[in-house]
């Protein structure tokens, strides 16, 4: 195994203790370091780069203390780095608005957006006692409708009836509809995704959202996306503008990279983790825990 990163700073820095101030030279060592562990996180090239721009800001000519180890100075430069760019508070799915608050569901295909739609709605309905309904887009993949209604009925949570012939938006327009009169506090749209992002897609959902008008848009992301979160992220923030992202299959990542570059590029928060297939397999995201992650 690698030593961590934290040990790898502390034996190229210890040694320092009793000089006057960190040089670049001793910060470019470092930095070295601090560079391949993101990598080895999977942390995008661009996001490595800035990253490390400010902790050397940070860190060149920095004094180095008596009471404190020069490695264990850099830890903390690169731990509070970490937690500023992953957002120091959680952020809860907003619901600050006028019934039904609708929140949609963007992503890939297979990046677990309908497993999370209901996950969100099992958690909104069991813990915040919300009625909930869910409706599903994807007028594409032929079984998608029918798998949202299922995961309704293992949850017990209502989903739109599904018509044959209708559109995304006019299903959107009838999900509101529905919710409206039958009184429910939110809406969860399950959007149809695609296995690469394209032109078609991002019309759609744009097109969605000018039409149901979401309150949340949430980006489904699984955290394996390695290098390519910061386009995924971007691409779906710059064309329909998220307001948060859903990490999914976290169970399986032991890096954290994806969460620090799509955070680094949209400025927007991670809300939720996914931590399993099952429905109650959903956490808040904790940026120290992804912090402690990556320097080990
Ligand atoms: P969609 O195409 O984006 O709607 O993706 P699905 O919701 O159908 O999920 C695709 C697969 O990923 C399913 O087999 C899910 O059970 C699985 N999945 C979704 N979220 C998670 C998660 O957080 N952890 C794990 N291990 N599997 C997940």
């Amino acid at each position: 195994m690698f030593d961590s990163l934290q040990d790898r700073l502390g034996s190229i820095l210890n040694g320092l203790t009793g000089r006057g101030a960190l040089s670049d030279k001793d910060v470019a060592a470092a930095l070295r370091e601090v560079r391949r562990a993101l990598l080895e996180a999977d942390v995008a090239l661009e996001v490595v780069r800035d990253f490390t721009d400010r902790v050397r800001a940070k860190a060149v000519g920095a004094e180095i203390l008596k009471s404190i180890k020069p490695g264990q100075m850099v830890v903390k430069i690169v731990h509070d780095e970490l937690i500023a760019t992953l957002g120091e508070t959680q952020v809860p799915i907003d619901l600050n608005a006028p019934s039904p608050v609708v929140v949609m569901m963007v992503g890939l295909q297979g990046s677990g957006k309908t497993t999370t739609s209901g996950k969100i709605a099992k958690r909104l309905t069991e813990k915040q006692r919300k009625k909930v309904l869910m409706a599903s887009l994807d007028t594409r993949r032929p079984a998608a409708q029918e798998q949202l209604k299922v995961l309704g009925e293992q949850t017990g949570v209502a989903t739109l009836p599904i018509i044959a012939g209708q559109g995304p938006v006019e299903i959107a327009i009838r999900a509101e509809q529905a919710a409206r009169l039958g009184g429910y506090d939110v809406v969860i749209l399950d959007t149809a995704g695609r296995t690469h992002i394209d032109e078609p897609l991002m019309a759609e959902m744009a097109e969605i959202k000018a039409r149901a008008k979401p309150h949340e848009i949430l980006l489904v992301a699984d955290s394996l996306t390695g290098q390519d979160a910061v386009n995924l992220a971007r691409s779906f923030d710059e064309r329909v503008g998220i307001t948060g992202i859903v990490l999914t299959r976290v169970d399986g990542d032991g890096r954290g990279g994806a969460a620090l570059s799509m955070r680094a590029v949209t400025g927007k928060p991670i809300k939720l983790i996914g931590t399993g297939e099952k429905m109650d397999a959903l956490e808040d995201f904790h940026p120290a825990r992804i912090a402690d992650r990556i320097l080990g």
